[in-house]
């Protein structure tokens, strides 16, 4: 529209309207979008109407009114001084967010840049004004201060464009801005120096521009955005190393070029601007140094740190935290570096595999905490007993390792495991009291081609053959233990829905009273009718039943079916006959005993008394309060307890007393002896028999197999007898055929 006016003063008017309309457009900017800081936009109102006023004075008032060109200086000329100030602080606090090192680097960079124009600006423009001897010094100041404010705003625009601090559109246009007034500036000082330049010319559109594109720029949305972490940072934008460069070849070009082409050169500026754009490349440089070896020593630090992190999670990873103890992946790891050497070169290896005995009592009756305190106390005990090198680990619960890597003998694995079972039998103090604990320690030793893996489940295997074996004690892994210990998951697996698919039945064995032959009952022996095996005997079975808790369901089933037998024989025969059951160890321990005999009666109808339950010598030796207690609780509703296999233990006679007992079965082992050559037997089947007088039990003798045996033992005055002499357990079916004949009427007797 500017441009399509016709005359010259309408040119001038609408100059001054345009300038008053992006007035107008800031401060409905302000008020539409209204920004946090309001001083920025309102310094560039300044500087648009300090502007326009120079722009009116300059085209309305020598132009229009007073008709006459406009002097030098001016007095527009002080209007368009005082507002470039305005519009580089606006600007500036606009674009200009960041107080960091690298903004400091910034502001160099960017003064390299004006101070390469500063030369060029006076090679072509300023030094023709400082020269002219037509102007006063007053117009020389004058006409010098204009390439000084455009060197300003060469720097706003290198920094905000080329270095990207100005990120939001707003600040773009504004930026956009201040280049079309540079532009125009430039140009008009050219076309002035020339006496080219009238108002109208294509020139008057760069200062109309910036006009109304900081108008534009207050109206755009994100003039009022919230500054985000974005801007804070200033990207290190590769745009500024040739730019950098460029401006360091300024001054010696011109100095080429005017020696070349035979031009005057002001060497006194010239040098000066080298002197001044050197000193600030050398403190960029000092300043970057700077900056680098403070980032340097960031990342040493930061490694530092890191490299901790890492080997206190490398500690955490393979120790174990209570004890401090390596863990089991450590150990594992060792043992698998042992292993790794050549089983020629390396010495003997061993690991010892320790699992304490009855942890589990320590924690449920003193608690967790003191639980710890034992675990504690086994690791220091341990790391007492090794050498140093060698390593101690905790597998996890109360399961420890001890890896000894240069054993020497086999007999020092044996010493180091003595030594392990000794320390750990000593009590620990354990909430002000002195708790007896003890240790089983299975022991492993490396062959040649022994893995690591292999090693520690041998250790683990004889590991649990010592605890079979009565615990607080050591074993040497065998290969035997191998199979058994296969064996026994076998068996425990296939114990798995047995009872529900009838997979047992019970044999019974007569007993037959000395005196007269006559028959007393029978004693219930359990068989498995195994899927497939066949039928197996108690004997390989009832030890991984009563390790593994199934001979608890067992034992249930084998109390009700005997007590449901001996109602049927007694209703059959009219006989009043009784039955012995066996239990284990397991079965004792249960507290639930008591109950399900007292359920088996009930259910059966079998009276308490014709009820014998059979317990083992070994089973009495593993005494606790439980064991008598719920011997106790069975006599106290009229049923008889038997100690079965007497002999077998070594149990003393004197502790027998302290027993609820009723019975006293003496094992076959005694009985073998019987009926043989020499009297040797005889004596101490009779030493046993009179003992069990004293005691007031009765005697039941297992095992016969003889004649001379049977007459032997009846001399010696025992009461009862069983054994396959008379006969072998008997199946349902035979126990009837038996019944119906007469009582007294027994094989050979
Ligand atoms: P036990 O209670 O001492 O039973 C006697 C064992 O000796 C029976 O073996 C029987 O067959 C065998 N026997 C009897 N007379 C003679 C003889 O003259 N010569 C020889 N060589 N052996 C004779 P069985 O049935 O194999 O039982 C072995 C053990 O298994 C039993 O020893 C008992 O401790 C246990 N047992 C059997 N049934 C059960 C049960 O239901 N529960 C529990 N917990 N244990 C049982
Ligand atoms: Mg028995
Ligand atoms: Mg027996």
């Amino acid at each position: 529209m500017y441009f399509a006016l016709p005359t010259q003063s309408a040119d001038d008017i609408a100059y001054v309207v345009i300038g008053v309309v992006s007035v107008a457009m800031v401060l409905a900017g302000l008020r539409l979008h209204r920004p946090e800081s309001r001083l920025p936009w309102l310094l560039l109102v300044g500087y648009i109407a300090l502007s326009v006023i120079g722009d009116g004075i300059e085209n309305l008032g020598y132009g229009v009114i007073l008709a006459r060109p406009v002097p030098l200086p001016s007095a527009a000329d002080p209007f368009y001084l005082a507002a470039y100030p305005l519009l580089f602080i606006g600007v500036t606090r606009l674009c200009q967010r960041t107080h960091d090192r690298r903004s400091r680097e910034s502001h160099a960079d960017a003064a390299i840049v004006v101070v390469a124009a500063l030369a060029l600006s006076w090679h072509f423009l300023m030094r023709s004004y400082f020269h002219d001897s037509s102007i006063g010094p007053l117009g020389k100041i004058v006409m010098l201060s204009y390439p000084l404010m455009d060197l300003g705003l060469v720097f706003i625009i290198v920094q905000s464009l080329v270095f990207g601090t100005a990120r939001r559109a707003a600040h773009r246009i504004l930026v956009v801005a201040l280049l079309a007034s540079l532009v125009s500036d430039f140009t008009y000082d050219v076309m002035v120096q020339y006496g080219h330049y009238a108002v109208g010319n294509v020139i008057d559109g760069g200062w109309l521009l910036n006009y109304m594109l900081i108008g534009v720029a207050a109206l755009h949305p994100t003039m009022a955005a919230k500054p985000s972490g974005r801007d804070l940072t200033v990207p290190d934008s590769g745009r500024r190393i040739p730019l950098l460069a460029l401006a360091g070849f300024v001054a010696p070009a011109i100095l080429l070029v005017s020696s070349a082409v035979k031009a005057t050169v002001d060497v006194p500026v010239i040098a000066g601007t080298s002197i001044v754009l050197f000193s600030l490349v050398s403190l960029r440089m000092s300043w970057q140094f700077e900056r680098v070896r403070a980032d340097a020593l960031a990342l040493e630090d930061a490694l530092r740190r890191r490299e901790e992190l890492e080997s206190d999670l490398r500690h955490q990873a393979f120790h174990d935290p209570l004890t401090g103890l390596a863990n089991r992946m450590l150990l594992h790891r060792q043992v698998e570096r042992v292993l790794a050497q050549p089983a020629g070169t390396r010495p003997l290896t061993a690991v010892c595999f320790c699992d304490l005995d009855g942890f589990k009592t320590v924690n449920d009756s003193l608690g967790h905490l003191y639980g710890d305190d034992l675990l504690a106390i086994t690791a220091e005990r341990l790391l007492s007993v090794v050498r140093a090198g060698d390593t101690v680990a905790r597998l996890g619960g109360d399961e420890f390792a001890v890896l000894l890597e240069s054993a020497g003998e086999p007999e020092t694995v044996a010493a180091v495991a003595d030594r392990i079972v000794a320390i750990m039998r000593e009590p620990a103090e354990l909430a002000g009291r002195q708790i007896a604990v003890s240790v089983s320690v299975g022991v492993a030793l490396a062959g040649p081609h022994t893995t690591a893996e292999q090693l520690l489940s041998e250790a683990d295997i004889a590991m649990y053959e010592a605890k079979r074996l009565g615990k607080s004690r050591w074993e040497m892994f065998l290969p035997a233990m191998q199979s058994q210990t296969f064996e026994r998951l076998e068996l425990t697996n296939a114990f798995r829905g047995s009872l529900e698919r009838d997979e047992f039945f019970l044999l019974y064995q007569p007993l037959l009273r000395l005196l007269d032959g006559c028959l007393e009952g029978f004693e219930a022996l359990v068989r498995w009718r195994h899927p497939d095996r066949g039928v197996i005997a108690p004997n390989q079975f009832i030890p991984v039943a009563d390790e593994t808790g199934f001979v608890v369901p067992l034992g249930r089933w084998v109390l009700e079916t005997a007590c449901e037998e001996a109602v049927r024989w007694q209703r059959e025969s009219g006989r009043d006959l009784t039955v012995s059951v066996n239990l284990s160890s397991r079965q004792l321990q249960e507290r639930h005993l008591c109950d399900d005999v007292r359920t088996a009666l009930a259910v059966s109808g079998l009276s308490a008394g014709q009820l014998l339950l059979e317990v083992t010598e070994t089973t009495l030796l593993a005494d606790s309060e439980e064991i008598r207690a719920s011997l106790s609780g069975l006599k106290d509703f009229g049923v008889r307890i038997a100690l079965d296999d007497f002999g077998t233990g070594y149990s003393s006679i004197a502790y027998l007393r302290h027993l609820p007992l009723d019975v006293l079965k003496i094992d076959k082992s005694f009985v073998e002896t019987l009926g043989g050559p020499g009297d040797e037997g005889e004596a101490l089947v009779s030493t046993v028999l009179r003992f069990a007088r004293i005691l007031k039990l009765r005697t039941v003798a297992e095992g016969i197999e003889s004649g001379d045996q049977l007459q032997a033992l009846r001399n010696l005055g025992c009461d009862s007898a069983q054994g396959f002499f008379f006969a072998h357990p008997l199946t349902e079916n035979e126990v009837d055929q038996l019944l119906v004949q007469p009582a007294a009427t027994f094989r050979s007797l």
